[in-house]
């Protein structure tokens, strides 16, 4: 059976695709929260890791097509597929294919931000770019931190998803928030880097937001329900502050790029003035 999931969005088509399943650390992606309480929601195997899903979003509107992030590095030998437990139950292509489109006919596609769980199909095993005829957006500062790797960030880069689309010609580098089409915007989402970006969708009243890894899964909804992988924790924190509220207040959809299960969300509020996440459902 097919992962793909629709939803009608004002003029716009939204498909949540996946690019099959992955497993990290548990304490890794949970930060400062206790294995007694995140376990309870997301079980560890007997390496401590928690399944994940790679979740890149095809939007429709316009006549064009703009594919949110490309999908999980598929060139790192079996070490790497082992470390990380890759399981290729789809792929971004299948996906692609079941709605007719090949990556010839993508027009835009969104880089949150370059690490390989998120732009690791950017490039072909040739060397190419996957989507040739796209223009692919990223935030200038991601870029720029992408090139500089410390002993921090270095591990989630792979210079051979990144330099054959600069040499290429093909990334679009935008700073701030920046209108892609009528209604389709790239924000700024900084704390799991500086230059992570989201993108929302405002169409026939409603709005539609992939959030990035400024909420992985549902289960992250808490705000301190931070990954131990950011940067800058904080600045995770204070953007979570800054834009849950006006989610919530808008109904907007949202869509992470790791829920293992859920495709499209909607926050609620929670405990002490914070907020939860739960599966959408329409009407
Ligand atoms: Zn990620």
């Amino acid at each position: 059976m097919s992962w793909t999931r629709f939803l009608r969005i004002g003029d716009a088509d939204v498909f949540s695709l996946t690019d099959g399943q992955f497993r990290l650390d548990g304490g890794a992606m949970y930060g400062s929260v206790p294995k007694v309480l995140w376990e309870r929601v997301a079980p560890a195997d007997e390496l401590n890791r928690i399944r994940l899903r790679i979740n890149p979003l095809l939007l429709r509107l316009h006549g064009k097509n703009v594919l949110v992030e490309t999908g999980f590095w598929d060139q790192g030998g079996e070490k790497f597929e082992g470390m990380y437990a890759v399981d290729r139950d789809e792929t971004v292509f299948r996906g692609l294919a079941d709605l007719g489109l090949t990556p010839q006919d993508i027009d835009l596609v969104v880089n949150t931000h370059l690490h390989f769980d998120h732009a690791g199909r950017n490039v072909t095993a040739l060397g190419e770019p996957t989507f040739p005829n796209a223009r692919y957006v990223v935030q200038r500062q991601e870029l720029h931190d992408a090139l500089h790797t410390h002993e921090r960030s270095r591990a989630s880069y792979i210079p051979g998803t990144i330099q054959p689309i600069l040499d290429a010609g093909l990334f679009e580098v935008v700073e701030g928030e920046h209108e892609l089409l009528p209604g389709l915007s790239v924000l700024p989402l900084p704390g799991h880097n500086l230059g992570q970006q989201g993108v929302i969708l405002r169409s026939g009243g409603r709005t539609l937001v992939y959030v990035a890894d400024l909420l992985p899964t549902l289960a992250h909804a808490p705000f301190p329900y931070i990954m131990g992988y950011d940067l800058y924790p904080v600045t995770t924190l204070e953007t979570r502050r800054r834009y849950f509220p006006q989610w919530f207040e808008e109904g907007a959809v949202i869509v992470t790029p790791h829920d293992p299960d859920v495709a499209f969300a909607r926050l609620e509020e929670g405990k002490r003035g914070g907020f939860v996440a739960v599966p959408w459902t329409e009407g």
